[in-house]
């Protein structure tokens, strides 16, 4: 088989880049470690009959110039967007949604504060504003720091003239937000404790930081980048996450890649610009003109790459890529929809059909963080839910439901004892938790399923059991993801690329990796000779 690429990992964006590759006309195959294609994005039955986003349960959301490029409606990709992004209770256990629509938002938050409802509105605006200046950089290569290019300067003077048209109020809430710990940043805006761990969780979500911690404001940019509102959506597709992925593969199946399951890649080398090889566990060689990694960068450069063929100076820098996660996962298997507090019967339907976020106040979150410091799982977790069969009843039996929890804090490393052992003791903690707000959900659990940060290692190759490949923090973002000087999808080898979450814009189910990787190799791939 004369191949032009081999892409390693069949996640969403290794799919992604596969797609745009052989829509360019070259001959791709993508190999997958595990049994299915999907990565972060699949859908599993944890239980007869209850079928579960098994880790990521939301997409980023998804880019729409991706669909459309790759025509995934017609591969049969269904998104649902529940009208409620996320519920949340104050200490006192109050529920206040945060709608799509912002005027039934205000009147939410009326209820907490008449000072906060009459903000909410230009809180959204002027995020919306920013967004729409930063949005083009997602789907940038980030410029080369060594070697700019006239191309990098000519985007970058577009930026630039967009941000002048900002206004001096705008710029300089752009400027200041960046480097802000989200704490400080919800608290100019509003007084409400419950309101600020709202706009304060997506500052922290996947990360190694509390929302004291600078920097975390990026979070908010960056979805606002992505969607116009710093406040994450629920956006689902129908049939689970797996969905996503599994229209990519039918796209890209139909543009004549092949795909691979059961394949582990165990060691990538580059031939000195004249191909690249990569070797299977099963002792299978096979040859490509490129070779594209969507595994996350430290398995990349630490594992499947022999350390002689890389510079010491870039080994180093990558093993202080920090990835160390804080994420575990439960899915749960339920008799009825769970009751929470203050939310009553009839609108029970559409108040939990978003996330329901558990994080009531900026300390909680904080002091949830503070545990993973130390080694330790938090006591009172930051818990960000999803109840997927309320608006895609396919996923269980009828009448029943499933619930999918991602866990904040807990550390890939434990001080005390393993995860092997203490994983009951994390889901009684967990489930104790929810209780505090959904008293019944005991009785109602038929089964459950639990990810620990170690399993995320070990089941689904995510060095540090880190959600996106590595933090998402300044020091790794943009021009420095993963690292600077490498942050243009291209790796020190000659033939070796990056497509995955690693790489520029970073984690979540968007495909922009994917699709940035893609634009940057085909390049390459045109003027490399056959
Ligand atoms: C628990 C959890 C919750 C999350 N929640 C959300 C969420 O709600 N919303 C959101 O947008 N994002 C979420 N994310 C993040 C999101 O899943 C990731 O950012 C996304 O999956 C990254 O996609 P990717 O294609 O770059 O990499 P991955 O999805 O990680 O895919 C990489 C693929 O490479 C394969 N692979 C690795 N090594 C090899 C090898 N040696 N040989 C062959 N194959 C290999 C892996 O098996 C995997 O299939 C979550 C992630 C996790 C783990």
């Amino acid at each position: 088989m004369n191949l032009d690429a081999i892409i390693v990992g069949a996640g969403h964006n290794g799919l992604v880049t596969a797609c745009y590759l052989a829509k360019a006309g070259f001959k791709v195959l993508v190999i997958e470690r595990r049994e299915s294609i999907g990565g972060g994005a699949i859908t599993e039955e944890f239980h007869p009959g209850f079928s579960s986003s098994t880790l990521d349960h939301t997409a980023g959301p998804f880019s729409s110039q991706v669909v459309s490029d790759l025509t995934l409606t017609q591969h049969g990709l269904e998104f649902i967007s529940p009208e409620v992004r996320v519920l949340s209770f104050s200490t006192d256990h109050r529920p206040l949604c945060v709608y799509n629509e912002s005027s039934r938002t205000v009147n939410e938050i009326e209820k907490f504060s008449s000072k906060d409802a009459g903000r909410y509105p230009e809180f959204l605006n002027s995020f919306s504003r920013i967004g729409s200046v930063l949005a083009p950089l997602l789907s940038m290569t980030p410029p080369s720091i060594n070697h700019p290019t006239a191309n990098d300067a000519w985007q970058f003077g577009k930026v630039g003239l967009a941000f002048r048209g900002l206004g001096k109020k705008d710029e300089y809430r752009l400027l200041r937000w960046g480097p802000m710990a989200v704490a400080d940043l919800a608290a100019e805006w509003f007084d409400t404790e419950v309101i600020r761990a709202i706009v304060a969780a997506r500052g922290i979500s996947g990360a190694f930081a509390g929302p004291w911690s600078a920097g975390t404001s990026l979070g908010l940019l960056f979805q606002a980048a992505l969607d116009s509102n710093p406040i994450a959506p629920a956006v689902f597709s129908r049939g689970g996450m797996g969905a996503i992925t599994k229209s990519i593969g039918a796209a890209a199946s139909a543009l004549g890649v092949e795909i691979r399951t059961n394949a582990e890649v165990v060691r990538i080398e580059t031939l000195n610009g004249s191909g690249s090889k990569v070797y299977l566990r099963n002792g299978e060689e096979l040859n490509a003109r490129a070779i594209v990694s969507s595994a996350d960068p430290k398995t990349t450069f630490l594992k499947l790459v022999d350390p002689v063929d890389l510079d010491p100076g870039f080994l180093l820098k990558m093993r202080n890529y920090r990835a160390q996660g804080t994420v575990a996962k439960m899915n749960l298997a339920l008799d009825g929809l769970p009751s929470f507090s203050g939310i009553e019967g009839s609108e029970a339907r559409t108040k939990l059909a978003g996330r329901i976020q558990i994080g009531p106040e900026i300390d909680y979150l904080e002091r949830a963080f503070d545990a993973s410091k130390y080694g330790e799982f938090s006591r009172e977790p930051f818990l960000d839910i999803t109840v997927p069969t309320l608006t895609d009843p396919t996923l269980a039996p009828d009448g029943k439901h499933v619930m999918s929890i991602q866990i904040q804090f807990a550390p890939y490393k434990l001080r005390q004892g393993d995860w092997k052992s203490r994983a009951q003791e994390f889901a009684d903690t967990v489930i104790a938790q929810i209780s505090k707000f959904a008293p019944g959900i005991k009785d109602l659990i038929i089964s459950g399923q639990v990810i620990t940060p170690l399993d995320l290692e070990e089941v689904y190759g995510l060095t540090g059991g880190h959600i996106h490949h590595g933090e998402q923090s300044l020091d790794q973002f943009f021009t420095f993801r993963p690292l600077i000087g490498f942050a243009q999808y291209r790796s020190p080898l000659k033939g070796l690329y990056l497509c995955g979450a690693g790489t520029h814009p970073g984690g979540g189910i968007t495909g922009l990796p994917g699709a940035n990787a893609g634009r940057e190799i085909v390049k390459d791939l045109k003027t490399i000779r056959r």
